[in-house]
């Protein structure tokens, strides 16, 4: 509420192991121009200031999903190359093209909305290679080229950029990104034979950056690796591949009371203390982006101590057990950070939820707040 300081909890976000993943997926793709995709609020991070220290960092690509993204970086006073790429039909492309936002351009309805603008709109051509979301599938590839060269021709666009997105990057035992190259490849060739020369050619996300030299081409597009989680968890963890969390999720104790075994803990009473048990309660919710299902594996650190959750997380609040600890009220609890001094990390959160690291930092509430360090 307006003048009350919420004490509870915040996201801490380390923008120095932000800017040190940068420089990570620099080295991993020295020849290529680096674009970090910053969209769902940089992952949780808080897409402005990501996007300046970004920029500070010297990345020249921002990427987004939604126009609306793109749009708030430019309010914010955000100049450099920035690429938004999930459009709807009906939309009006105009302020994308006002505000000098690259477009991705993947269905005959979105070229034909661009060229309404009267341009001058640089669009990259996105193409379907496997993973069967956006982007013209192969046999519509010579009509959507043969129609962004004849806008190109009559100077409402400029083909800069053709693109694709790949499905199984995070298992290089998987032949389908080799499978998704080759389809990239025939694509470009597509482009090239109907007069095109876009001169940024661009397919690899986290996982290729790291893995895949071969889907590098003219830029890579990282996100998740950007916020220092590990984008191939069966590769290899976040330290393994030279990155650091960046994010760090606290909370403090609400409040410490004891109660004698057999008390029923949380919804639904299907989980009852075995013992004399000291129950914390964390001010932390599923409304904030904590899983409700983690609470059967999931940990947290009370003290440098890892402690276990009782009963299903609520909306605002969950319970965790302190027994033998000497906690109390105030005290700060340590949902995940980067794992350093023993707490759990957005990987292990998304192992006990049955999800991956995406899901943990992009579903963090916008009542949550963050804080830079
Ligand atoms: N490119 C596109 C089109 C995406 O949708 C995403 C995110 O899903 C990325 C790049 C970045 O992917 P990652 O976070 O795996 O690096």
């Amino acid at each position: 509420a307006v003048g009350v300081v919420d004490l509870r909890a915040e996201a801490v976000v380390d923008l120095a192991a932000f800017r040190s993943n940068i420089e990570r997926l620099r080295a991993a793709a020295p020849t290529s121009q680096l674009m970090v995709v910053v969209k769902a609020d940089a992952y949780g991070h808080g897409a402005a200031t990501c996007a300046r220290e970004a920029r500070a960092a010297g990345v020249p690509w921002l990427g987004t999903a939604l126009p609306g993204e793109a749009l708030a970086l430019r309010a914010d006073g955000d100049r450099g190359r920035l690429l938004t790429w999930l459009h709807s039909p009906g939309q009006d492309f105009a302020p994308l093209v006002a505000a000098e936002v690259d477009i991705s351009v993947g269905a005959r309805w979105a070229l034909d909305g661009v060229v309404a603008t009267g341009g001058p709109a640089r669009v990259h051509l996105k193409v379907d290679t496997g993973l069967g979301r956006g982007g013209a599938s192969r046999e519509d590839w010579p009509a959507l080229v043969a129609a962004a060269r004849r806008a190109e021709r009559d100077g409402v666009v400029r083909v800069v950029g053709i693109w694709s997105h790949l499905s199984c990057a995070d298992d290089p035992t998987c032949d389908c990104t080799a499978r998704q190259i080759a389809a990239f490849e025939e694509a470009c060739a597509v482009a090239r034979a109907a007069g095109l020369d876009p001169e940024l050619r661009h397919l690899a996300n986290s996982a290729a950056t790291l893995l895949t030299p071969a889907a590098h081409y003219d830029l890579v597009r990282p996100g998740l690796a950007a916020y220092g989680l590990s984008p191939a968890p069966a590769v290899a963890t976040a330290a393994g591949f030279g990155l650091r969390p960046a994010l760090t999720l606290r909370a403090r104790l609400s409040a410490v009371k004891h109660v004698p075994a057999g008390h029923t803990v949380s919804y639904g009473h299907a989980t009852a203390t075995r013992r004399p048990t000291a129950l914390g309660l964390v001010p932390l919710g599923y409304a904030d982006g904590v899983p409700r299902g983690a609470g059967r594996s999931a940990e947290v650190s009370v003290g440098g101590r890892r402690v276990g959750i009782l009963g299903p997380v609520a909306m605002d609040q969950f319970v965790v057990d302190l027994t033998g600890l000497d906690a109390s009220a105030g005290d700060e609890v340590v949902l995940f950070g980067p794992g350093a001094d023993g707490e759990p990390t957005a990987e292990d959160w998304a192992r006990a939820a049955g999800t991956i690291g995406y899901e943990i930092v992009t579903r963090l509430g916008s009542r949550l707040a963050r804080r830079y360090t």
